[in-house]
């Protein structure tokens, strides 16, 4: 017998055909998949993309701005981390600052709301992302950062800016000074200025992939270098 079905059964049938599959699929994918996320190794590096928001940052000569370049690099290194086990956790996940709503006095919001997150997250580690800016547009390259007078803030930088100089063939030192987010961290935490946008080559460069790629990839073998030193 010829049965002639109207719409309305025709989508009823499909919907439960629909959800078939899917718990055919949810239940194929649970015996693969970890029950929940975990990590592998018990050990947090907070990511500061700086900048955000209203505060752009350092900008390039066609215009790119340090606080969008500054979330990329985080992001790409969070990949990084975490694929080898780590935990991680971001200061900053959008383009948007960390001030809220009313932009006056922002900027000390902004910091004291990295502050927060970082004091939430308790990490082992703090790598501040940023772009450097310089009045001679010949200086090029990575250089790092770390508050004056902490030690360990101090290793950590130089095993960072050994990795970088190997890669640039640069003899350079890193520099000590005073900065909020290293002051005002409990653990080992360091800025690294990634490469100049005041440099127009350099500038180009930082805005591809496969630059990008690199250097966080520098930054993580510089952070191993740091914890498996003797
Ligand atoms: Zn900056």
């Amino acid at each position: 017998m010829f049965v002639v079905w109207n719409s309305k059964k025709v989508i009823a049938v499909l919907l439960i055909l629909i959800a078939a599959e899917l718990t055919l699929c949810g239940i194929l994918l649970a015996g693969r998949l970890p029950a929940k996320k975990t990590t592998l190794i018990d050990f947090t590096v907070v990511l500061d993309a700086g900048h955000g928001g209203i505060d752009g940052g350092v900008v390039g000569a066609d215009g790119v701005k340090e606080s969008d370049l500054n979330l990329e690099y985080a992001k790409t290194l969070q990949r990084i981390f975490e694929r080898a086990g780590f935990n991680v956790v971001l200061t900053r996940k959008t383009s948007g600052g960390l001030y809220g709503l009313p932009t006056k006095g922002f900027k000390s919001r902004d910091m004291s709301e990295r502050k927060r997150i970082i004091d939430e997250a308790s990490p082992n580690l703090m790598i501040s992302i940023h772009m450097n800016k310089f009045s001679q547009s010949y200086r090029s390259g990575p250089q790092v950062f770390f508050q004056q007078g902490k030690e360990q803030g101090q290793l950590l930088a130089d095993s960072l800016q050994k990795v970088f100089n190997d890669f640039t063939g640069k003899d350079r030192q890193a520099l000590a000074g005073d900065y909020y987010v290293c002051r005002e961290t409990n653990c080992p935490a360091v800025i690294v200025e990634c490469g100049f946008l005041s440099n127009e080559q350099e500038c180009r460069a930082l805005q591809t992939e496969e630059y990008r790629e690199q250097i966080c990839n520098l930054i993580f073998n510089g952070t191993m270098l740091y914890l498996y030193a003797d």
